[in-house]
C-alpha cells in the first residue's frame, strides 16, 4: 500500500471518529472482530473462552457484517481471535475489507505469519503479541512460544509489513520492558503495553500473575520516562498519565454517577459508541473489560444496527484500560496533528527500508 493511500484511509477514519465524538453520533466506525475463538496457544490471561463459544461466523456472515458496518460508517476493522490467521477463508475476508477502502489491521500471535504471508502483506498493520524476553514471554504464553513469535516478526518486517508489538504486563515480565523496546528498535516497530485485567477472567493463575496497583503505576511511570527519552512507545503521554493517575484500583471502573471521581475524565468513552467488538459468535460488546458482564446482543439475531443500539445506555465513564484514553486523544485536535506527523514518519521509514 502506498503512503498516500495510507494517509487517505487514516484521514477517513479519523474524520468519522472525530465527527462521531463531537456530534455524539453512535456508529461502529472501528470494529474489532473476533473471527474465530480457535487458537494454537493458551496464554494464561486469555479472555477468549476457547471451549464455550463453539459458534464461529461463516464467511458470508463476516462479509455481511463488514458490508453492514460499512453502510453504518465502519472505516477500521481489526481482525482478532483466537488466532485470525487460522481461518481458511482469512484471505477472502481481508480482500473484502481492503476492497472497500476500510483499514484492515490484524492482531495475531505470530505463529502463522510465514504460512499466510500473502494475506499478512495486505493488512495495513499487524499487531503481534510478545510478552518479554524468552523466559518471561514463555511464562505468560507457553513454552517455546518466544522463538516462534520472533520468527514471525522477522518475516513480517523483512517483507515490509507495518508491525507493532503489544505486551501484556504481568508479574512474569515486569523486568522485560527494556528487552521489548530494544527488539522494537531493531526491527523498526512501536510497542503498546497493556494491563492484565482481572475482568479478563478469574482463574487462580491470573490472580497470581496480576500486578498490584502500585506495581502497575510504577511500571507505567517507567514507560513514560522511556517515552520521553525517545523510545518507540506508541501510547501518548495523555494515555500514560491517565493510567498513572487513575484514582481507583486498576480493576475498578468509574461510573457516571460516581460524584467523587467522574470529573477524572469528562469525555464519553468511545467504546460502545464509535468503537466496539464483535465476538466469534456474533455478539456485540463495547470492550474487553465488559466482556464477562455485558448482556450483548448478536448480529445473527438482531443485525448490527440493533446490536449496536443495545450499547447506548452504558453506565461507565472511564476505566484504567489504556485504549480508551488513547482513542480519545487520537481524535482530539492535538492527537490528529500528531497522528498526521506519525503517519508521514511511518511512511518515510517504510520507504527508506524498501530502498535500503
Ligand atoms: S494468542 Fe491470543 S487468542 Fe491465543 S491464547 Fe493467547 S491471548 Fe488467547
Ligand atoms: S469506560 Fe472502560 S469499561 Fe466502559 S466502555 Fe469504555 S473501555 Fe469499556
Amino acid at each position: 500500500m502506498n503512503s498516500l493511500t495510507m494517509l487517505y484511509k487514516r484521514a477517513r477514519l479519523f474524520k468519522e471518529l472525530f465527527l462521531g465524538k463531537t456530534l455524539g453520533k453512535r456508529a461502529p466506525v472501528g470494529l474489532f472482530v473476533l473471527v474465530t475463538n480457535r487458537c494454537q496457544m493458551r496464554c494464561s490471561y486469555c479472555f477468549v473462552d476457547h471451549k464455550l463459544r463453539e459458534r464461529e461466523l461463516s464467511t458470508k456472515e463476516v462479509l455481511d457484517l463488514i458490508d453492514e458496518g460499512y453502510r453504518m460508517g465502519t472505516r477500521l476493522v481489526c481482525l482478532m481471535g483466537g488466532e485470525p490467521l487460522i481461518r481458511d477463508d482469512i484471505d477472502v475476508i481481508v480482500d473484502h475489507i481492503v476492497s472497500k477502502g476500510i483499514i484492515c489491521d490484524i492482531t495475531t500471535n505470530g505463529l502463522l505469519i510465514k504460512d499466510k504471508l500473502d494475506v499478512v502483506k495486505k493488512a495495513d498493520m499487524l499487531m503481534v503479541s510478545l510478552d518479554g524476553d524468552e523466559k518471561a514471554n514463555d511464562l505468560n504464553r507457553g513454552p517455546g512460544s518466544y522463538k516462534k513469535i520472533l520468527e514471525g516478526i522477522k518475516v513480517a518486517r523483512e517483507n515490509g509489513v507495518v508491525t507493532r508489538i503489544n505486551t501484556v504486563l504481568s508479574k512474569n515480565n515486569m523486568d522485560s520492558v527494556d528487552h521489548i523496546l530494544s527488539l522494537a528498535k531493531q526491527y523498526g516497530m512501536y510497542v503498546t503495553f497493556s494491563i492484565t485485567a482481572e475482568a479478563c477472567g478469574g482463574s487462580e493463575k491470573i490472580q497470581e500473575m496480576l500486578l498490584s496497583d502500585e506495581e502497575t503505576r510504577n511500571i507505567y511511570k517507567q514507560i513514560k520516562k522511556l517515552k520521553s527519552r525517545g523510545q518507540p512507545i506508541l501510547f501518548s503521554h495523555h494515555t500514560l498519565d491517565h493510567v498513572i493517575n487513575y484514582p481507583l484500583s486498576y480493576s475498578q471502573i468509574i461510573q457516571r454517577d460516581d460524584e467523587k471521581h467522574k470529573g477524572y475524565c469528562t469525555r464519553k468513552c468511545m467504546f460502545g459508541n464509535q468503537l466496539g467488538y464483535v465476538d466469534s459468535n456474533g455478539k456485540v460488546y463495547p470492550c474487553a473489560t465488559l466482556w464477562q458482564t455485558y448482556k450483548a446482543k448478536s448480529i445473527l439475531d438482531v443485525g448490527l444496527r440493533q446490536a449496536w443500539d443495545n450499547m447506548k445506555n452504558l453506565t461507565c465513564q472511564t476505566c484504567s484500560c489504556p485504549s480508551a484514553p488513547e482513542w480519545d486523544y487520537l481524535t482530539s485536535p492535538q492527537g490528529i496533528i500528531d497522528g498526521i506527523k506519525f503517519t508521514i514518519k511511518q511512511a518515510a521509514s517504510q520507504f527508506r527500508r524498501k530502498y535500503e
